[in-house]
């Protein structure tokens, strides 16, 4: 027993980390930590560490006390530094993000980085001055001596100033040469290093008020009142049944008091001013809370909120699909399961897709639960969004809401996540790491045995699925609150009205008659057409071109207001031409429609009608968005104009009727979720016809009224589209039958692109060999050929099984000769939306 004691205490121990770096590099790194640093590391803990030329930020993911025998220890370099005393990443998130890197083939570090606020990303503040010794020693040397050696160079340099930043030096040294000498130096203990942490955003602090420590309410009741002013006596008496101490300016404020009065009681020794931490509320500017009905819920809410609960007090993993039509109530639902998770002493989180959104879900949270609600979501300024995370992270958010990326949320002890309107592209990221905060949900819910439920009119097909494969449970709410009917929804066959006219029509004529209809009656309408702009695209009628993106392989939208072609993937602009930029020709047109041009008619045909547009164009501002969308809720519009943009989630009572322009770009967009999409759009759009009293109608102009889409939308009948919809899929191989990988290879040269796609391709077909489980497609130009001024190749890999997908694309990545540049080519989609 001493023996073995003894033994241990002689040898050395050396302690290791495993870091992850948020670089796009497909590994972490190991460290030795040295001894000083030893009571300090701690796994989710941010910290230095030497990486090539530089020092970096990373991950701190393990701690260790053995490496691989065949790592050679000498190449095991030091760490620098830990950064935090506590853990910022907690143990929970840890293994998300370690899931998500795994699932979605992302490096670890850039998961680890996006699951942080961006406030939080350290930069480094090291400052270097010169000890007694080391002055010392500079007087001592002579003047050549010195310029022959960098080391005495950089000494005297750091004592020609006070402290320096260390980047002054980096101009003289390279970064490891610059390391090396101060290395030296301060181990000579000629130079003192201090590396501070400067962080991008901090906590905000300002001046509150309290009364002084040292007098209790009692001592005031003694205090000479003849002393003070009446001015004085209001703060004191208003501080003393404050229950938190008011900052400053706001105290002022309150009372209408000026600086001086409180300045004077200060000086009494009566009060106390101090520096307060500050909350950035992001709330702060939502109304103050109404009163809530107190909602009696219908049968099937009832039920379905029944199933929920006892699913939470269980405290077991388990997915609901929450498939309710629109206004069938599923806000109630949720907001009653996370009072559930509350009553038992958990946590709830709840993902919406769009930031738009999340004003009205916001507020309804916080007549709900006050206070303890935090908000997430990349609107917020990076102050903002700290301050909400750091409430979470300590526990005093007990529900968090925010969009995809609030998935990351330092909650603990969580009992529910709902992920509202599921089927939303927006919950897929679309850059490094792309993951899907939907399906990260699941895996945090499995992990936590937490309850999930996935909430949505138009299930996206691999849900729908899986409720089918009772993978989740189906709960329906086929009604409409107080039984209200579902809108009415109708074709108008433009094919048709061209006949009847002659030509095309923006507007069917049925459509006008019922928007005059509503008009008279009082009720409001929407108008919409997924495209914004004036003209969809500009034509020479002499060589017959369209004017193209300099940069992408698309054609540019003509915008009337801001009177530019601009390209919506990139942005690019160019003024409007008054000649063809290719023949020089003079005769251009503009050829469709888009929200610009249809607001400009409608204001034609409704002179009297106040009408208003809502898109991408019109909610640029700041606050726009939510001002359009009051001012339709309280009636101050009549007719409201937009792209999908207003197709979603919004409840105004009085809107009665829907008119869709055209959907038939979006049908016949080459992609194999285009039908779906269609499918969501029109039953979404449609859900805000008739929420109120007044029954709703809903008209939509195609060119293709016989596509399945538009038939089964008609009728709003979800399970005939799925049917039609899940056959297809199985034909083509599609998911839920295949697992897709997508592999976009982008390079501004397209024989670069091209080299590598062949390359990758060759590679991955070597590893599939004659896998008939699998198949490889591609390379191909992708439909969006080129992007950004970057060509665009594809190849897709359909496979059976996830894990043999994986393994195939491990192999093949592993066999590619590629440097770094190549591996930034290369975009490795898993489960991609689309495949355009
Ligand atoms: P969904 O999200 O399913 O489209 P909402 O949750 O927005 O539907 O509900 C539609 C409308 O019905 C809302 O105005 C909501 O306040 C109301 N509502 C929900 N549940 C009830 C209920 N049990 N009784 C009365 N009104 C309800
Ligand atoms: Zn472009």
């Amino acid at each position: 027993m001493f023996l073995l004691f003894f033994g241990l205490c002689g040898k050395i121990r050396r302690m290791y980390v495993e870091v992850a770096l948020p670089l796009y590099i497909f590994q972490t790194f190991l460290y030795l930590v040295p001894e000083e640093m030893s009571a300090s590391v701690q796994v989710g803990c941010r910290c230095l560490v030497p990486f090539g030329k530089r020092s970096h930020v990373g991950y701190i993911v393990c701690v260790q006390e053995d490496v691989d025998p065949e790592i050679p220890l000498e190449s095991i370099k030091e760490l620098l530094a830990v950064i935090d005393e506590e853990p910022v990443i907690i143990p929970e998130i840890l293994e998300l993000t370690r899931w998500i890197a795994d699932y979605y083939y992302a490096p670890w570090g850039e998961v680890i980085r996006s699951a942080l606020p961006a406030g939080m990303n350290a930069a480094m503040e090291v400052t270097i001055s010169v000890t007694e010794a080391g002055r010392t020693q500079l007087n001592s040397l002579d003047a050549s001596r010195i310029e022959r050696s960098s080391k005495w160079k950089a000494l005297q340099q750091i004592a020609s100033t006070k402290s320096l930043d260390l980047k002054v030096l980096e101009k003289n040294y390279t970064k490891a040469r610059l390391v090396a000498i101060t290395r030296e130096l301060e181990k000579q203990g000629l130079i003192e290093v201090e590396q501070e942490i400067g962080q991008k955003v901090r906590t905000k602090k300002q001046l509150a008020v309290r009364l002084a420590t040292n007098y209790t309410i009692e001592d005031f009741f003694k205090i000479d009142n003849e002393e003070l002013t009446p001015t004085q006596k209001r703060v004191l008496d208003y501080l003393s049944i404050s229950v938190k101490p008011p900052f400053l300016s706001e105290l002022m404020d309150t009372l209408s008091v000026s600086i001086s009065a409180i300045k004077s009681l200060e000086k009494k020794g009566l009060v106390e001013v101090f520096s307060q931490t500050m909350r950035r509320n992001p709330l702060a500017h939502i109304q103050q809370p109404m009163l809530i009905p107190d909602l009696i819920l219908t049968d099937s809410q009832a039920q379905a909120l029944e199933q929920i609960a006892t699913a939470i007090f269980a405290e077991e993993y388990s997915t609901f699909l929450l498939h309710g039509v629109t206004g069938s109530g599923k806000t109630e639902i949720y907001l009653r399961a996370m009072k559930a998770a509350l009553e038992i002493d958990k946590t709830a989180l709840m993902l919406v897709p769009e930031i738009a959104l999340t004003p009205m879900f916001s507020r309804r949270l916080c007549e709900h639960f006050g206070d303890s609600v935090a908000i997430l979501h990349s609107s917020l300024s990076e102050g903002e969004r700290l301050d909400e995370w750091q409430r979470i992270y300590r526990g005093e958010a007990k529900v968090v809401i925010g969009t995809r990326s609030a998935i990351f949320a330092p909650i603990r002890n969580l009992g529910l996540i709902v992920v509202d309107e599921e089927h939303e592209t927006s919950y897929k990221q679309e850059e490094v790491p792309r993951y899907n905060g939907r399906d990260s949900a699941i895996m945090r819910a499995l992990k936590a045995e937490a309850v999930v439920i996935l909430g949505s009119a138009t299930p996206s097909l691999e849900t729908y699925h899986n409720a089918f494969l009772k993978k989740y449970t189906y709960i329906s709410l086929p009604e409409r609150v107080a039984k209200r009917p579902l809108a009415k929804v109708e074709i108008v066959d433009m094919r048709e009205v061209f006949q009847r006219h002659g030509k095309m029509q923006l507007f069917a004529d049925e459509v006008i008659e019922a928007i005059k209809d509503v008009q008279a009656k009082g009720e409001q309408a929407i108008v919409m057409l997924n495209r914004r702009g004036f003209s969809a695209f500009v034509l020479c009628r002499s060589c017959g071109q369209s004017i193209r993106c300099r940069d992408c392989a698309v054609t540019l939208t003509y915008h009337k207001e801001a009177s530019r072609l601009i390209c919506h993937y990139c942005n690019y602009q160019i003024g409007v031409p008054q000649a063809c930029p290719n023949c020089k020709g003079l005769y251009i047109y503009y050829v469709g429609e888009g929200t610009e041009q249809l607001e400009m008619r409608v204001k034609e045909i409704f002179p009297e009608s106040k009408v208003a547009r809502l898109d991408r164009d019109t909610t640029r501002r700041k606050g726009s968005f939510e001002k359009i969308i009051n001012e339709f809720a309280d009636g101050v519009i009549d007719i409201l104009i937009g792209t999908q943009m207003i197709a979603k989630g919004h409840d105004f009572p009085n809107v009665t009727l829907v008119g869709v322009i055209s959907v038939d770009a979006g049908l016949s967009m080459p992609d194999f979720r285009a039908a779906e999409r269609t499918f969501q759009l029109l039953t979404q759009v449609a859900g805000r016809a008739g929420r109120g009293t007044s029954p709703g109608r809903v008209l939509i102009q195609t060119y293709h009224p016989d596509h399945y889409s538009l038939v089964h939308a008609r009728q709003q009948n979800y399970q005939a589209f799925y049917q039609q919809e899940i056959n297809f899929r199985r034909s083509l191989y599609y998911p839920p039958f295949s697992v897709l990988v997508n592999i976009i290879i982008k390079h501004k040269d397209l024989s670069q692109a091209q080299a590598l796609a062949g390359e990758l391709a060759r590679q991955l077909r070597n590893a599939a060999q004659d896998d008939r489980t699998i198949r490889i497609l591609g390379p191909a130009a992708a439909p969006l050929s080129r992007l950004r001024a970057e060509h665009r190749l594809q190849i897709l890999i359909k496979a059976r099984a996830r894990a043999r997908a994986r393994e195939i694309l491990d192999l093949a990545m592993s066999s590619l000769n590629y440097n770094q540049q190549d591996m930034n080519a290369i975009n490795v989609e898993v489960d991609p939306i689309d495949l355009m």
